[in-house]
């Protein structure tokens, strides 16, 4: 594929690419479209939620060669809405279109492994840990971390899939049993010190193709079975505290040298440390409530990055909260839409899946309010009432 050379910026008229068709995708095509873009994606399945908004949906596979020529034959710029994509593939695309983040962001950051070594390679304080390959360095690295920790696999992790707590030291056996081997049967595992945290906060920035940074307010994260459940803003901490997550997270998305939108998770831990939990090198479950509550949103900010605009501005214009709603919440039947909507400030998004499997992220709610404490009370209650209890 030749390189092709963009000297300005892309304007509204271009194609843009994104590589995955889940939400995140769905989200960024809407604000693409909103603003005068034609967007085509690439997912494995036909029926996914980016299908909504794309001019054009390719099915197939991210290691389909000729797939990704003709995307980048079609696109002016391609981006990401997943970590899970080939890094190849994106290497193969940037090779014929700007892939704003850059793959090599995307190999760094889609491995826990490598994530951490980047980490402490530039001095960014994250829990201690070590990096493991063996029964026998499983047990060395228990003996130098300490109990509890946690062992993740080092690719293809989230939202505590591949993880496992550590209490005590007969649990080493159990743990490395449960942390799969990969399909050649080696094992690249990672042992994190538990961080004892008051909670946990991210940021979600975008950096433009002239460097320039724009962080959004911190949010606060309460998660419920490893799965983000609650996002609030202002994140109720002090102004040191969210000013250091604002500057490491900044000075993260310069030194990977991002173009686009990456979030940075926080644990904020009781003695009021702020240590880097992990980076995620696009739009960001925390950041949906910017659609409502700022003056820009995280996917608008996305397409301004990735198409080398000025960065619209973060400020936030109302307290807010988002609630997520998993598939657990239409056990019962379909949720009572009415009754959520009937709490004043809220707002409804749903992501366009058919089948509601416990644990899937359906859609979310996102409720504005004078305070942050009202705003979750407002998206909590419309919760409970859409989720019959
Ligand atoms: P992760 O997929 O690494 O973001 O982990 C999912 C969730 O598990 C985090 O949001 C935390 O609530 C919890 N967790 C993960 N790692 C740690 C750790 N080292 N110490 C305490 N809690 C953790």
């Amino acid at each position: 594929m030749a390189a092709r050379g963009h000297t300005g910026p892309i304007l509204p008229g271009g194609t843009l690419g994104i590589l995955g068709g889940g939400q995140l995708g769905s989200m960024f095509a809407a604000a693409a479209k909103r603003m005068g873009y034609r967007v085509e994606a690439i997912s494995d399945v036909a029926d996914c939620p980016a299908a909504i908004h794309c001019d054009r949906l390719h099915v197939g596979s991210f290691t389909d060669a000729a797939l990704l020529a003709r995307v980048a034959a079609d696109c002016d710029a391609v981006t990401f809405e997943f970590e899970n994509v080939p890094v190849e593939a994106g290497r193969a695309l940037a090779a014929a279109v700007p892939v704003r983040p850059d793959p090599e962001v995307l190999h760094t950051t889609q491995d826990r492994a490598r994530e951490k070594a980047f980490l402490s390679a530039h001095g960014f304080a994250c829990a201690p840990f070590r990096i493991v390959d063996a029964h026998a360095g499983l047990k060395q690295a228990v003996a130098e971390i300490g109990l509890p920790a946690v062992l993740k696999t080092a690719a293809f992790g989230y939202d505590g899939k591949g993880q496992v707590k550590l209490l005590a030291a007969g649990d080493v056996d159990a743990a490395w049993a449960r942390c799969g081997a990969g399909p050649d049967g080696s094992r690249r595992l990672v042992l994190e010190g538990f961080v004892d945290f008051d909670c946990e906060i991210s940021v979600v920035a975008a950096r433009g193709v002239d460097g320039t940074v724009a962080a959004f307010p911190p949010k606060r994260n309460d998660h419920a079975h490893h799965i983000l459940d609650v996002s609030s803003v202002p994140a109720r901490l002090p102004d040191g505290v969210l000013a250091e997550a604002t500057t490491v997270a900044t000075r993260i998305l310069e030194t990977l040298g991002v173009v686009g939108v990456a979030c940075v998770e926080f644990f904020v831990s009781r003695d009021g440390r702020v240590l880097v939990n992990e980076i995620a090198p696009r739009t960001h479950n925390s950041g949906h409530l910017t659609i409502e509550a700022c003056e820009t949103s995280q996917f608008e900010q996305q397409v301004r990055a990735v198409c080398g605009l000025p960065l619209g501005s973060t400020r936030l214009r109302s307290p807010a909260a988002m609630a997520n709603l998993l598939g657990d919440c239409w056990t019962a039947g379909d949720p009572d839409w009415a009754a959520a909507l009937g709490v004043p400030g809220v707002r409804l998004h749903l992501y366009g899946k058919r089948e509601a499997r416990p644990g899937r992220k359906m859609g979310h709610l996102t409720a504005l309010a004078a305070t942050v404490e009202e705003a979750v009370e407002r998206v909590t209650t419309a919760r409970r009432l859409a989720c019959r209890g």
